[in-house]
């Protein structure tokens, strides 16, 4: 039946979400007005509130709870996030399927932790590469693989390689086999996780920043990590190519597009707002549709960004939406718009 072909070819979409510590200087004055729960449950508390910890806990109704397939509390480490999410996608990227893998949040909320980290908690970004590598090296088919990495970032509807130290504008092109490919992007051949760390940093320090208000700078970027694995089968009976994807998506920051979402407006594009990240948001919210109601359609074309990631959000494709939340009284409304849009994509 149409029924049972559409919930074959239907995408997969997990939602985690993501609590980071309070940074030295919040900690000084700003209260944590989030808990997780049993690595399932996050409950952020209404910072308007009498600062009284026995009449909050009495005064349930001012809580907001939501429920996401995990949830992260600040002690948690990426690798505790790759682990439960992320691991068992990136063996199907041996395989031959698509993975997307995005960090959806606001500014400072900590998207790049998560996707890039540190040496000390390297990122879903690192972490993935050392799978990949671990799996290839205990793969016993006589298959060979290759691994290829591109590095870009969509800024204003521009594309720009991220890997190149001047890049200029890359553009979009329909390729026959391939789907749509960006025309020129460096595409690096990759032998270890060693150096990867190292070439991200590099990257991000190349990322378009903007800056806002006296100390803030916020992102309007969204930086994309593509590998590519190709695997060549040899056996008697075959000697063919497959390609599995996955692309691990640092969002720009979800402020404005939330900012729209909240007054009860249809997300669209307008003058201020970033078309990728609300084409994404469309695109999110369609897939979510079908994994509970089966067809429906998905709007890839409205932007660089879904353009560009089509492959690895359709057909069987796997995606892990992490949101990510900062802990702060003073981030209380960023806060609860990621959990309400996470809470919708689910
Ligand atoms: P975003 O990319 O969403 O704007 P960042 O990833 O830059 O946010 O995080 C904002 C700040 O919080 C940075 O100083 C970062 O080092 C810190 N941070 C984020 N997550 C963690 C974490 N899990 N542990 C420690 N510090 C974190
Ligand atoms: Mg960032």
């Amino acid at each position: 039946s149409i029924r049972a072909l559409a919930s074959k070819q239907t995408t997969t979409l997990a939602v985690v979400v993501k609590c980071r510590p309070l940074c030295e200087k919040e900690r000084q004055r700003n209260r944590d007005i989030v808990r997780v729960n049993d690595n399932k449950e996050i409950v952020i508390l209404d910072p308007d509130l009498s600062k009284d910890y026995l009449e909050r806990v009495q005064n349930r109704t001012k809580e907001k709870k939501y429920c996401f397939d995990y949830a992260f509390g600040p002690e948690s480490a990426n690798l505790d996030v790759y682990k439960t999410s992320v691991l068992s996608k990136v063996a199907g990227v041996i395989q031959g399927l698509n993975t997307t893998v995005f960090a959806y949040g606001s500014t400072g909320s900590g998207k790049t932790y998560t996707m890039a980290g540190t040496r000390d908690d390297p990122g879903l970004m690192v972490l993935s590469l050392h799978t990949i590598f671990d799996l290839i090296k205990s793969d016993c088919s006589s298959d060979a693989f290759e691994v290829t990495c591109s590095y870009l970032e969509v800024y204003n509807e521009v594309i720009y390689d991220l890997l190149e130290k001047s890049s200029g504008h890359l553009e979009l092109r329909e390729d026959p086999e391939h789907g749509t490919v960006v025309a020129g992007l460096r595409c690096i051949k990759v032998h270890s996780a060693d150096r990867i760390l190292e070439l991200l940093n590099q990257g991000n320090s190349r990322r378009k920043t903007e800056s806002t208000e006296a100390n803030a700078t916020s992102s309007r970027s969204h930086a994309v990590l593509e590998i590519t694995v190709k695997r060549r089968q040899r056996n008697q009976y075959q000697n063919q190519v497959i390609r599995g994807k996955l692309a691990l998506v640092d969002l720009a920051g979800s402020e404005r597009a939330s900012e729209t979402n909240n007054h009860g407006q249809k997300l669209r594009d307008g003058a201020n707002i970033n078309r990728s990240l609300l084409a994404l948001a469309n695109c999110i919210n369609a897939l979510g549709k079908q994994q509970k109601k089966g067809l429906a359609y998905v709007p890839y074309r409205n932007s660089k960004l879904t353009r560009i990631l089509k492959d690895g959000l359709s057909g069987n494709s796997r995606t892990v939406m992490i949101a990510t939340v900062s802990p702060s009284d003073n981030q209380y409304h960023h806060t609860v718009n990621t959990l309400k849009y996470a809470d919708r994509a689910k």
